[in-house]
């Protein structure tokens, strides 16, 4: 009996650099298998997560008793691919999709960047604080 020999090279596979443009991120929509579907939002991010994104927008609602609407905020936890971790920020306004329950909490994730934050450093209100001679 004559063997086969099996030639089986074991190529070790690297793994994929992280660049700008691709991510080995599964939960990706763009490089993942991660579908999106459902509802799509946008608003401003609040809170930056290692992966996810808090982000909040407003709504109007109406009031029938004063027939006039008021303003009501919603809250979002969207999950964050690996490679926009960079790229968005705390007070950038991007835009979410409804996917598959990835957590308790989170059910979005973030499609896109719409506006860059306007570097906004929050300055404590100049107190008046001379002294008077
Ligand atoms: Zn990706």
């Amino acid at each position: 009996m004559k063997r086969k020999e099996q030639k089986k090279k074991l190529e070790v596979k690297e793994k994929p650099e992280v660049t700008e443009g691709s991510c080995n991120d599964r939960d990706c929509p763009f490089h993942g298998n991660l579908k999106v579907r459902g509802r799509a939002f946008e608003g401003e991010v609040k809170k930056k997560f290692p992966r996810r994104v808090a982000l909040e927008f407003e709504r109007m609602i109406y009031i029938r008793k004063y027939e006039r609407y008021a303003k009501a905020k919603t809250k979002v936890h969207a999950r964050l691919p690996s490679c926009m971790i960079k790229q968005i920020n705390v007070g950038d306004i991007i835009r979410v999709q409804e996917c598959r329950p990835l957590s308790k909490i989170i059910h979005f994730v973030v499609l896109k960047k719409l506006k860059e934050s306007e570097h906004k450093i929050k300055q404590p209100l100049k107190t008046k604080n001379k002294k008077q001679k």
